[in-house]
This record gives C-alpha cells, structure tokens and sequence, in this order.
C-alpha cells in the first residue's frame, strides 16, 4: 500500500440481502398470518445440515417440512430436532411419493453433483418446485433437462448462488455497475483450497463431473458475470494437475481461465483444489472495489479505492445470505417472478464451464458468442 493510501472505517452502507427481493414483494407478502413456503431437503450431508437446516429460523416466509435422505437413523435424528413428522421423511427410492405431501412446496437437492438433474426431474414431475445447489449439473445437457422438467411442470427452478444475496457482494455489483470505477477493464477472481481425502465425492468424477471447477472455480467464474452483469465471449485456460496424487487420479487440480466479456473487461480467474484462494477485484479506468474474502459463510470485506485513496467500507447486513436466498424463492413463488438466479443462470455457468475445460484440453481459446 502507497503513502497516499489510508483506509477509512468510517463509511457505512448498509445493505442487505433483502435489496435483492424487497422489490418483488407484493402484497400477497405482507399479509400477516401467510402460510410459509415449505422446504424438503433432499440430502443430508454438511452443507444440508450445518448451513441451511439452521437457517430456515432466520426467513421470514419458509419453514423445513420434510428430509429426504438415505440415512434412516440420521434422517430420524433431524426430524425430531427440526419438529418434522415422521410421515415427512423420505428415502431416495420412496422419494416420489412426496408428491402427495401437501406441506412440500419447494424441493432443494443439496446431493453430489451427478445427482442435481434426477432429483430436480423428480421433484418437477412430483409438482415441486425445485433450488438446486451449484453446480447445477455436470452437462449442459443435463441442465437443459432440468430446465425442460420445471417449464413442462410449471414449477420454478432457482440455483443455490447465495452470494446473490450476501450484502458485500450485493454492494460490489452495486459500485462496479455504478461507473463510479470508470469503464471497468480487468477483474481478477481467485477460489480455491487444499482438498482433503482422496475418498471424497469431490474427487471422485462420476459423482462430482469435474474438480475444482465444478466445485469451487465456479465462485470466480459467477462472480465475474454478476459484477460485469455481461456474458463472456471468449475464453482461454491453463491446467496444471499432478495425477501422482492421490487426490487428483479423475479430477482435476489447478484449473486457471481468463474470459474476455464484450465490453472490453478481461477476467484472469484462479481454480485450484491445492491452495487457498477466495477474493475478487474489479477494476475500473478510475480505480477498484474488492471483496476479500469474497463467498465465504461469513467475514466479507469490501474495500474500494477511488482517488489514490482505499477505503474500507462497513457494511450492515440485513438478513444472512441464507435467509435471503431461501425466502427469494418463497417470494417468487408467492408473486410469481422469476427468481434472479434462475435455470438459465445455472445452465451459463455449466456451458463456460465446458469451455473452459476444452480451452485447457486443446490449448486454444474458444469463442462463446
Ligand atoms: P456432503 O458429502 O457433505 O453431503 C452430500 C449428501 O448427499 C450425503 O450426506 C448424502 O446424504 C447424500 N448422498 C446421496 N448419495 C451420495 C453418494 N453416492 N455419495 C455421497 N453423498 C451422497 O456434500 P456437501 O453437503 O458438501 O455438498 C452437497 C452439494 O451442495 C454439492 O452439490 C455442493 O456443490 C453443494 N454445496 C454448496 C455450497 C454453497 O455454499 N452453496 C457449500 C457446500 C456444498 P444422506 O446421507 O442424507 O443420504
């Protein structure tokens, strides 16, 4: 940091996830007494259970009404905890019959990868509308199919991007669509961490469809198209993955791209599952705004820099992302929008993706558009 630079505390933004959805809060939200959109959970495992499941007493329009999972006792164990029937508890074999379960409005596939497109399939044909973590699936093929099951059924289909609703990342869209920065020209996005046991779903392919950039890359490459609010037309990549660890014999390592948008912004972007990583810089002709860390469950900073100077802006949080992201769809279903981070958003990820991996794969760059 430059002489010049200071950082000043003293700015406050408040800002929140609820300025994502209060615009489509219609009256039909507002009525006291409205019965809450009901959630099943299919798939119990650490992030079902640490960071949604405790979150449901944080929304104002949402409640946990049924498990699905392949774990009777664990299931068992939840429901009582969590004040769900027993008659709510499903298995994967059985987990049609939901169908038939009035108090399940929308279900939300928190399962490996390879699992997204036949549980959101399931749950469209059972009448549910569906959040599905991401990455949404591990083809655009499968995508499209996710997308044709909820259109024929009727039913929303709306993506776990929670930093949608997270309020540092809500304010950094905010500033780098401001023109504040100037013409923005270059972004630079960096998601990684040292991946643990080899036995892993992560690191096993047919579950996961990919390695780092399936699972965590996709942090830098969603980040770069909500800042810019632009798509890619052309992308480049570089991978490096050592196969002689046992960590990385099907999926890959290192994984780092550069997209060109049509504004003239060029993102460099980091993916590895062998280092840590997690922040974003956008910047801009007249200076920069960054989130460091970025997509984190909490602890974001967002600090801007403007005429030789950095600030550090504070910034008030309303409503936790996942209170935010959970009562969106709620509100969404109630009103009938469209949810901002929809299938197709899901599915644009899912196609750079694929991109990427034939940049890296044949060494060239690949047009998009
Ligand atoms: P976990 O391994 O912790 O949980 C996955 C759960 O899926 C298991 O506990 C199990 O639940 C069920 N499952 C069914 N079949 C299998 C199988 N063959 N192998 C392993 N699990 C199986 O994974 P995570 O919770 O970390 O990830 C789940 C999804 O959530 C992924 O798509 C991931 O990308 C996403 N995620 C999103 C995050 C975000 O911040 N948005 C953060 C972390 C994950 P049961 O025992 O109940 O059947």
């Amino acid at each position: 940091m430059g002489n010049n630079e200071f950082i000043d505390r003293r700015s406050v933004v408040a800002a929140g996830a609820g300025l994502a959805t209060s615009a489509l809060a219609g009256p039909a939200l507002a009525q006291p007494g409205a019965r809450k959109i009901g959630y099943a959970i299919v798939g119990l495992g650490s992030y079902a259970t640490r960071q949604i499941m405790p979150r449901f007493k944080d929304t104002e329009h949402c409640r946990l009404t049924a498990l699905v999972s392949g774990s009777p006792e664990k299931a068992a164990k939840l429901a009582a905890e969590y004040g769900v029937p027993a008659r709510s508890i499903y298995n994967y074999q059985n987990f049609d019959r939901i169908a038939d379960n009035p108090d399940v409005d929308v279900v939300y596939v928190i399962l490996p990868n390879s699992m997204h497109m036949e549980y959101t399939v399931r749950a469209a044909r059972a009448g549910k509308h569906v959040m599905c973590e991401k990455p949404m699936a591990i083809s655009v093929r499968e995508c499209e199919q996710m997308i044709e099951a909820c259109r024929r059924a009727n039913r929303k289909l709306m993506l776990g991007y929670r930093s949608r609703f997270q309020a540092h990342n809500i304010e950094a869209i905010r500033i780098a669509r401001s023109g504040e920065l100037g013409p923005l020209r270059t972004i630079t996005a960096e998601h990684g961490f040292n991946a643990g046991d080899p036995a892993q779903w992560r690191l096993n392919r047919p579950l996961s469809g990919g390695g780092s950039l399936m699972d965590i890359g996709v942090y830098s490459l969603n980040a770069t198209r909500y800042l810019t609010g632009e798509e890619p037309v052309e992308v480049a990549a570089v991978e490096h993955t050592d196969r002689s660890d046992p960590r990385f014999r099907t999926v890959e390592d290192t994984i780092n791209f550069m997209l060109r948008f049509p504004s003239g912004v060029i993102a460099n972007c980091i993916s590895a599952y062998s280092s840590a990583h997690n922040r974003y810089r956008v910047v801009g002709s007249n200076g920069w705004v960054e989130v460091d860390p970025a997509t984190p469950y909490s602890g974001q900073q967002l600090r801007v820099r403007l005429r030789n100077q950095t600030q550090e802006r504070e910034i008030r949080e309303t409503k936790n992302q996942w209170a935010g992201q959970l009562d969106h769809m709620a509100e969404c279903i109630r009103t009938g929008a469209q949810p901002i981070v929809d299938g197709q958003e899901g599915l644009k990820d899912v196609r750079i993706i694929e991109a990427i991996y034939r940049a890296a794969r044949e060494g060239r760059t690949i047009k998009l558009a």
